[in-house]
């Protein structure tokens, strides 16, 4: 973000834009296919840059809006890392790859979960998890 001089780094993922959270999470071409892809998967397409609003959208079930926070986090995370990765040494992990990450590493949790839910969740959550999914 900010370097001890003050100046904004460049993006470490791009190195087009200045590293703004707002870049590096929403607007970076490397976050948009990472949350694409996910978006893909949990089957909610959105701008990225309405992300954080996903859970917000009227309609959806506390278990819906927990899953798709917890998948939110899991994404803000994944690219912080690589960004982090991409400025200590020097590698970056294709878009894809994290975001097949990602998708395993929610599949995990979602499974583990046991929480009472209504039948059109679960058939929702049955859907994630399916492994040809
Ligand atoms: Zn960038």
């Amino acid at each position: 973000m900010v370097s001890w001089h003050g100046f904004i780094n460049t993006c470490y993922i791009c190195g087009y834009q200045a590293e703004t959270m707002d870049h590096l999470f929403f607007t970076c071409a490397y976050s948009k296919e990472v949350v694409k892809i996910v978006g893909q998967w949990i089957g909610i397409m959105l701008p990225t840059q309405h992300f954080h609003e996903w859970s917000l959208r009227r309609g959806q079930s506390k278990i819906r809006i927990d899953v798709i926070n917890v998948v939110f986090n899991a994404c803000i995370y994944h690219v912080w890392r690589q960004r982090d990765l991409s400025k200590h040494e020097l590698t970056l992990i294709c878009p894809e790859k994290v975001a097949a990450t990602i998708v395993d590493e929610m599949k995990i949790r979602i499974k583990r979960c046991s929480m009472k839910m209504a039948n059109t969740d679960k058939i929702w959550i049955r859907g994630l998890i399916d492994d040809a999914n």
